[in-house]
């Protein structure tokens, strides 16, 4: 059995828009959601949105990414040198363009 085969009912009022959907409606005529795009139980939750929610902890996260973990040492020197040497060939550059 095909998934386009089963009974779909659709939902009075669409959850995207509010509008009132016609009985048979295959798309809400307001905002145009469908099976698909929209408003069925799995795409209606809105649990799997990719945002820090109730359980991010701010103060852990600063924690974890500047405080006391153990970093390699060299790292953010590293970059210091990186950027220096850039700046150095950008100047040289401009300096003597051979
Ligand atoms: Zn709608």
């Amino acid at each position: 059995m095909k998934a386009s085969e089963i009974k779909w009912v659709p939902p009075e009022t669409c959850p995207v828009c509010g509008v009132d959907v016609p009985p048979k409606a295959l798309a809400c005529p307001g905002c145009g959601a469908d099976r698909q795009s929209g408003w069925n139980d799995e795409a209606t939750g809105l649990d799997g949105v990719d945002l820090p929610g109730e359980n991010f902890d701010y103060d852990q996260f600063v924690e974890r990414e500047f405080g006391g973990q153990v970093k390699p040492a060299g790292q953010k020197t590293m970059w210091w040198v990186v950027g220096i040497v850039l700046l150095i060939a950008i100047v040289a550059l401009f300096l003597f363009p051979w």
